[in-house]
């Protein structure tokens, strides 16, 4: 049976993340970084002190052996505080740890998970192609086998954090001539291996993540760089997206929490024709559809924590609280930009910032359009 009782234990994890977000990255530190474009990897040490990129690791790999349920409380409150922070844990757990897991080899497992527990690994997943956006298996780069090893040619675009990342996981076509999803391998390349080359990409929002086109030039690198079974990367990654998909719906259903709560707190105190624009029925309809909306993605992720934790088919789950919560963290975003009005617009507020990242959510690591096409083939149409 499902069950939504915050375990005492996980709850007190909640409160130290707040302690721990007020006093590393208070929400004036996060307009900074915002402002100069900078990523807060610093805040990686002190995730990894709390315990949080240990919860859902076997004990014998140095982890909690937590489930996910405990990981997408974690994302949504780190998201709360900042979204960038929920990305950093996101994508160390889900992109770095699960993919090791799950089909990393056991050097590769020795090797790293203990240092990214610690908080001393920063990942960057590299799939995307000029020519393949939605359409992730027409890549074209490629990877073939030498004497010892690969040499990787092609390359990737909107690769995130992928400058100051130690390894990128790179998705490369090794069987020449295959299509779609067969053939594709997938490597983990040490960031600084030679015959790499990155130009930063210029964009609307998330600007605490820099995005790079990526080169890759005869790039070499050992057997052991292989992630897996050769061939089988698109099973790999297809293994995992459950894990990034509720990665993102936590994340978008914090920060979308976040919008509501300021747009709650400035509807009480902005006074227009001698009332405070909260009393106009206007604004608490919207402000009601809004805190419905992110309820109700709340649960829809709750449900998918839960098969997840307990190991139970979850395609359309999936598909819905991806779906749910990153249109629902765009409709917030709007609604809050349109209730504060000139105080929204200004590049002060953090709505706005919210609302030019909400941006990315509904196509990025799977569009709503395609959530909405795996949902209506789990229906057998
Ligand atoms: C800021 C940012 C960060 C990113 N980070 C990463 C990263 O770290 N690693 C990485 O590998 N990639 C990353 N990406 C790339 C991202 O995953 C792609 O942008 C995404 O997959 C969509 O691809 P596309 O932009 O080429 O759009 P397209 O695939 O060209 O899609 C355009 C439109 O067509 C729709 N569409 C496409 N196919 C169908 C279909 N079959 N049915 C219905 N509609 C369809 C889409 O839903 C979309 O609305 C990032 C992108 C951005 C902007």
């Amino acid at each position: 049976m499902i069950d939504f009782e915050i375990p005492e234990e996980d709850r007190a994890l909640l409160d130290s993340i707040d302690r721990m977000m007020a006093r590393e990255f208070p929400p004036e530190a996060l307009r900074e970084a915002d402002e100069r474009h900078e990523t807060p990897w610093r805040l990686l040490p002190f995730m990894g002190r709390l315990g949080l990129f240990a919860i859902p690791f076997p004990e014998e790999w140095g982890g909690l052996g937590k489930d996910w349920r405990t990981v997408a409380l974690v994302n949504e409150r780190l998201a709360y505080h900042a979204g960038i922070a929920a990305t950093l844990f996101g994508t160390t757990v889900g992109f770095g740890g699960m993919s090791l897991l799950k089909y990393g080899t056991d050097e590769q497992k020795r090797d790293l998970l203990p240092r990214l527990i610690r908080g001393e690994v920063r990942f960057a997943l590299a799939l995307t192609e000029s020519q393949a956006g939605t359409d992730a298996g027409a890549i074209i780069a490629s990877a073939r086998r030498t004497g010892s090893g690969w040499v990787i040619n092609g390359r990737k675009t909107w690769i995130s954090n992928a400058d100051a990342a130690d390894y990128l996981v790179v998705a490369c076509r090794t069987e020449p001539g295959s299509k779609g999803a067969k053939g594709v391998s997938m490597f983990l390349v040490d960031r600084g291996t030679p015959g790499i080359s990155m130009t930063q990409l210029a964009k609307v929002g998330h600007n605490c993540m820099p995005s790079w086109d990526i080169g890759f030039d005869e790039v070499e690198v050992s057997g052991k760089a292989l992630m897996g079974v050769a061939g089988e990367g698109f099973k790999h990654t297809m293994s995992t997206l459950h894990y990034s998909r509720a990665g993102q719906a936590a994340n978008a259903i914090g920060q979308a929490q976040k919008a509501v709560d300021l747009v709650v707190a400035y509807a009480k105190e902005r006074m227009q024709f001698g009332k405070p624009i909260g009393s106009f029925q206007a604004i608490q309809h919207k402000i009601a559809d809004m805190q419905l909306r992110v309820n109700l993605a709340r649960l829809a992720l709750r449900e998918l924590s839960w098969l997840i934790a307990t190991e139970r088919p979850c395609r359309l789950e999936a598909a819905q609280a991806k779906l749910a919560a990153t249109e629902t963290f765009q409709f917030v975003t709007r609604n809050g930009m349109q209730i504060m009005a000139s105080a929204g617009y200004s590049m002060e507020s953090d709505m706005q910032r919210m609302w030019r990242d909400a941006g990315l959510y509904t196509f990025g690591e799977g569009s709503s359009e395609l959530q909405r096409n795996l949902i209506a083939r789990e229906l057998g149409l």
